[in-house]
């Protein structure tokens, strides 16, 4: 672990009253969920057009079997519990040294761990909703799992049910919040994101215009690591955290 730079996080979130977090896929591979664009990740093995060709909404609403067909073999999650890294987040939350988290993750492990302030911008995959707009139906996993058909329909009107995730070509949930909550930040923390992914990636930008306190936490570069306060990359997410914790509680801060 690269203590300098973990005594550094520590003294910059030591000062700042208003710490939001920002996370990607790479907060949850030590929980056991691959990301896409890691070195077994989706992206690298079938490549990113295809994915973006089917995980796309006119796709979807074209040819729900197909979208189904594909999203079923290769957008399933292994059964993943909150990691370490999820489990620190929520106790610093606790003691208010972080005031919320912005996410792109669609796997609800923040959540589950304990997180209260989580704005998911990209929404839930265990979560379907119908298409009937004025049904309002909403399903778990398990009613899409146990269905016989390919394409899952809602039991009350029978449309398609989409995943509750923002497919390529949709707006991403909780736009404002989202911005206003990061442009708000006196210190923001990035975690396991390659800041590649717009808006987000824009908002963290713009952030980067106005203020300098940003930390970085990333295995691999990121478009941003020029803009940073602190980067950290390589070691195990999770016990960075837990070490970072550690201190702040020694602090008393
Ligand atoms: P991304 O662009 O945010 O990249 C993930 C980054 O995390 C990579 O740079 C990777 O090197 C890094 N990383 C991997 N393991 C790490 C670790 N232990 N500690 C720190 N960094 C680590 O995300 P993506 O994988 O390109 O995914 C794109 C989008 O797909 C996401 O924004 C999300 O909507 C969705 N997705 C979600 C999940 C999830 O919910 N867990 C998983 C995969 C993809
Ligand atoms: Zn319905």
């Amino acid at each position: 672990m690269d203590k300098k730079a973990v005594d550094q996080v520590v003294s910059v979130l030591a000062n700042s009253r208003n710490t939001i977090v920002v996370t990607g896929a790479g907060i949850s591979t030590e929980a056991g969920i691959p990301d896409f664009r890691g070195a077994d990740g989706i992206y690298r093995k079938l490549g990113e057009n295809k994915v973006m060709n089917i995980i796309n909404i006119n796709a979807f609403n074209r040819d729900p079997e197909e979208f189904y067909d594909f999203y079923r073999k290769h957008f399933a999650f292994p059964p993943a519990e909150p990691g370490k890294a999820h489990l620190m987040l929520a106790d610093m939350e606790k003691k208010g040294r972080v005031k919320g988290i912005v996410t792109q993750n669609i796997d609800s492990l923040h959540e589950k761990a304990g997180s209260r302030k989580v704005v998911a911008i990209h929404g839930t995959a265990d979560r379907y909703i119908c298409r009937n707009r004025g049904c309002q139906g909403v399903y778990d996993q398990d009613y899409v799992d146990r269905y016989e058909e390919v394409v899952p329909h809602c039991e009350k009107c029978g449309s398609v049910l989409k995943p509750d995730v923002v497919l390529f070509g949709e707006n991403i949930k909780d736009y404002v919040e989202a911005r206003d909550m990061i442009l708000g930040a006196q210190v923001l923390m990035v975690i396991g994101s390659s800041l590649t992914v717009y808006p987000l990636a824009g908002f963290v930008k713009e952030f980067t215009t106005f203020y300098q306190d940003l930390i970085i936490i990333n295995k691999g570069r990121t478009q941003l690591d020029h803009a940073a306060l602190v980067k950290i990359d390589g070691g195990h997410t999770g016990d960075m955290l837990e070490e970072i914790n550690r201190q702040m509680d020694l602090r008393g801060c």
